[in-house]
């Protein structure tokens, strides 16, 4: 029987191949591959004598930082699980997770401590709390300090008998349409999915990766697994800040970088940007989320960054698609085109069958017309939602992954992510994308924000409304949007109402809650019903 790879095999092959190269740079810290492992095997016998054991769970709330890498490996060589925590939710959200995930031990950077201070009492599993130090933080009484478990640990190698369906960590959903789940990802599904990424972004020992995107959203998507098997080196980076971005890729030769659309856009607005020159430097920029085609111009024009769009979810650890171009369009070399092509979700990633269908389970034309669930088979797909079976046989049918993402495939077979199933609007038996309506409200010069909803219609079952924050000092009518829209699109898709807000209700990272913003017209619809 051959004893299959494991997630810290990463770690272990950039130290036999890499031991003197730069593993992490954190601020001021710079540690090599072997340094870094003499560290992991240190924590992971501190782990186990204050009593973590395989399957125990190990709670993280911390920004990017040199110890949340290490926290990964040294569980993974234990077999616990590592649970990262999103560091923009409330405290009830942080008392929900914890005691949903049972967590034993939890990792808490220092200036983050008051965030869970409020609900600390109620943390009924929590054995014990390690204090991530921050300069000008005080550590909590009682807490274990991680520096000091590091220090008087012993660096005795650790093999415990962990299988690859072993579980690794578990990853709790954004919460964009409802309570965060608890996503199970095993060893095998985050190492294939690392295999992936490897091979989809051509990761290489010379590539020096910056951390722009948190590692607890879907373990900074896999690529401290991926880039570690490289023999990369990892750049942290704790605070969005544009300038500093600029700087970090200019003074440590930053090659690859995953990106939020937002912080691309930041970047994009950042004097420093502009003087400082970092054409040259960034070989790859890996970002999600559908950007329209004049962004991804934006920034390989004015940035000089190759754009590689990805589409995933937590769920599938995370990547389905990824935004390849074909070699026989590339050569046709129709620039305009092939960042149109980029805008989409892209052609399924080699660990994956991604396939667009109809009600009926069959694959809708290859036009990019007629819409359809993306469904995916992946050796990444989750195990399941902890402790919630019903939700994890709602979503997993027939081996088959439902992600509630609605699409269109083109003759090329890229897919193009619609709209969330629960988001598209039906009216009048016509469908509604609300991602293309938002796209037109955006267009207007004074919508700084905007979100279209389905509201109920006695005539048209149901009909768009639009909810629009506007720039400062911005003035429109409801009247003027109704028909700058109808002026560029089928009127049925046209918003009927719009209301103006200062705010929108968005989860921790960033997305819209069409939950929230539905709710009370449908309320009032339940209550005329009753
Ligand atoms: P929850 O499942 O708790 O409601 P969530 O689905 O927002 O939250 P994530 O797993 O972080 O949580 O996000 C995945 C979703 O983000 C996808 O299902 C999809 O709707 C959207 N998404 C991801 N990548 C892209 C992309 N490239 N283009 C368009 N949409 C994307
Ligand atoms: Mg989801």
């Amino acid at each position: 029987m051959y004893v299959p790879l494991l997630l810290q095999d990463f770690l272990k092959r950039a130290v036999y191949h890499y031991p003197q190269k730069t593993a992490v740079v954190d601020g001021e810290r710079r540690f090599t591959y072997a340094e870094i492992e003499t560290r992991v095997n240190r924590l992971a016998n501190a782990f186990r004598s204050n009593g973590i054991a395989k399957g125990d769970r190990i709670a993280v709330l911390s920004p990017n930082r040199l110890e949340m890498y290490e926290a990964f490996y040294a569980a993974f060589l234990l077999g616990a699980v590592i649970v990262p925590l999103n560091t923009r939710l409330m405290p009830v959200d942080y008392e929900y997770i914890i005691n949903h995930s049972g967590a034993k031990m939890f990792l808490v950077d220092a200036e983050l401590a008051p965030l869970i201070e409020p609900v600390n009492t109620n943390l009924k599993s929590v054995e014990h709390y390690v204090s991530l130090q921050v300069k000008g933080f005080d550590n909590q009484n009682g807490w274990l300090i991680y520096d000091a478990m590091i220090e008087s640990a012993s660096h005795t190698a650790i093999y415990e008998d962990v299988d690859e369906r072993d579980m690794a960590t578990i990853l709790y959903t954004s919460g964009t349409t409802g309570r965060p789940k608890g996503v199970v990802q095993t060893h095998r599904s985050l190492y294939m999915n690392a295999i992936n990424t490897i091979i989809h972004t051509r990761a290489e020992d010379e590539d020096i990766l910056l951390h722009t995107l948190p590692m607890f959203h879907v373990n900074g998507w896999g690529t401290p697994f991926s880039f570690t098997g490289m023999g990369a080196t990892h750049v942290m980076l704790r605070k969005i800040d544009a300038a500093h971005i600029v700087h970090l890729v200019k003074t440590e030769g930053v090659t690859v970088a995953c990106m939020a659309p937002t912080v691309l856009n930041m970047i994009l607005n950042e004097p420093a940007a502009k003087t400082t020159n970092i054409r040259q430097d960034v070989r790859v920029v890996i970002a999600g989320s559908a950007p329209p085609p004049s962004f991804v111009k934006a920034v390989e024009q004015e940035l000089g960054w190759t754009f590689l769009q990805v589409y995933g979810m937590t769920e599938v650890a995370p990547f389905i698609t990824v935004g390849h171009i074909k070699k026989a369009i590339r050569d046709e070399g129709d620039e305009n085109r092939i960042h149109r092509l980029k805008a989409k979700a892209g052609i399924s990633m080699i660990n994956v069958e991604a396939r667009v269908v109809n009600e009926d389970g069959e694959d809708v034309e290859w036009n990019g017309q007629e819409v359809g669930e993306v469904i995916c088979r992946s050796n990444s797909v989750m195990d399941g939602y902890w402790l919630q079976p019903e939700e994890t046989a709602r979503s997993i049918v027939n081996g088959w992954y439902h992600t509630g993402d609605m699409a269109t495939i083109d003759e090329n077979g890229y897919i193009d992510i619609v709209d969330r199933k629960k988001d598209i609007i039906i009216s009048g038996g016509e469908n509604i994308s609300s991602i293309e309506v938002e796209g037109t409200l955006y267009e207007h010069p004074a919508v700084l924000e905007a979100a279209i909803i389905a509201v109920p219609h006695e005539k048209w079952g149901e009909v768009p409304h639009a909810v629009c924050v506007l720039r400062e000092d911005a003035h429109v009518t409801e009247e003027e949007i109704i028909s700058f829209c109808r002026e560029r699109m089928a009127h049925f898709k046209c918003p009927k109402s719009v209301q103006f807000v200062t705010e929108l209700p968005k989860t921790a990272s960033g997305k819209i809650q069409k939950v929230v913003l539905r709710e009370p017209f449908w309320k009032e619809a339940d209550r005329l019903i009753n």
